[in-house]
């Protein structure tokens, strides 16, 4: 087991509110090479300024954890909107999810190809729909009939993507495979609480390189690549989708924090368990509502980034955790 990072926070939030606020972000578990090490910490330290920026005005987290996700999306080091990474056919096929803590609303899109920001396409299908979830074609139409603008498709592959498409199309075989962190690669998410007590998750991902085509894997499943409830808890994850899925990684965690765990005993718990009972590996954010924060991964690095009491923490190798006021 890698890094865990946990506090409580203090307050910031209007002088008249008890609560305290924290934003945490993670920018994918793997094995980060040294040549993105930077902009990947650089790129969630970004983002989870931007979604604190939002909280410290009295904002809610799921705007939060919307407009933070948006930052990692749209910064193509991430594998998550612009930057996605390709499946077998070369193609970009991105999951999302959202979820809000009060109500357990939650709203998600799978395989969709030519939108820039699939987290606030699923938070439509959330607000907008009767449906938790649309797919492909379906979501598409969907976000044409709200005048969501879509992209195309090319313009969301990155040279880097292309690249390393070419360079791993011949080992088809990745998701069958024991887990490699070369194949997870670089999703995002972030969990939040805000001032009045309210948590909220959201996570956005490509996938894993030459996934076939229509794979899914976790992060668009509830309680898998994502879960958020005022009761106990919120959590982003990362890693092996189907590691993930099979023990239900999210959900897993907020039962331990059900039990009385803190949520850096419960990120360990669950992170421990996906890596015996399934040899997989991962990495996770979570949040609980009284704002104590955890970030812990099992893959060689993640990059994370917290801010809590008006301090930015971050880190990206296993144990490290530095801090700046935030500016
Ligand atoms: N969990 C994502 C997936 O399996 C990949 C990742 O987190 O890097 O689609």
């Amino acid at each position: 087991m890698h890094t865990i990072v946990a506090m409580q926070s203090g307050p910031h939030c209007r002088q008249n509110s008890k609560m305290s606020a924290v934003i945490v972000v993670h920018g994918g578990a793997w094995a980060i090479p040294d040549d993105l090490a930077k902009a990947s910490v650089d790129g969630v330290k970004a983002a989870a300024a931007e979604g604190f920026a939002v909280l410290r005005n009295g904002g809610a987290a799921m705007d939060a954890v919307e407009s933070a996700v948006r930052a990692l999306e749209d910064n193509d080091v991430f594998n998550a909107g612009h930057g996605a990474t390709l499946n077998a056919e070369g193609e970009v096929e991105m999951d999302a999810i959202i979820m809000d803590g009060r109500t357990l609303a939650c709203g998600a899109v799978l395989s969709v190809k030519n939108i820039a920001n699939p987290v606030s396409l699923a938070r439509a299908v959330m607000e907008k729909t009767d449906h938790v979830a649309l797919t492909d074609t379906g979501a598409n139409m969907f976000a044409q009939s709200i005048g969501m603008a879509t992209v195309p498709t090319d313009e969301l592959v990155t040279s880097y993507q292309r690249k390393e498409w070419e360079k791993h199309k011949k080992y088809l075989t990745g998701v069958k495979e024991d887990f490699n962190t070369q194949w997870a690669h670089d999703t995002v998410g972030a969990v939040a609480v805000d001032c009045s007590g309210n948590v909220a998750c959201a996570t956005s991902t490509g996938g894993i390189r030459n996934k076939m085509v229509g794979r899914v894997g976790d992060s668009p499943v509830i309680g898998c690549g994502g879960y958020a409830d005022n009761l106990s808890g919120a959590v982003s994850c990362t890693g092996h989708g189907e590691s993930i899925l099979k023990v239900t990684l999210a959900r897993l965690i907020l039962s331990h924090v059900e039990q009385g765990k803190s949520v850096e005993e419960a990120s360990n718990m669950a992170l421990q368990y996906m890596g015996e009972r399934v040899r997989g590996a991962g990495g996770v954010v979570v949040v609980s509502p009284k704002g104590q924060w955890a970030s812990a991964f099992t893959t060689q690095r993640m990059a994370w980034a917290a801010v809590a009491n008006e301090v930015l923490y971050y880190g990206l190798e296993p144990g490290e955790k530095r801090k700046e006021h935030l500016s």
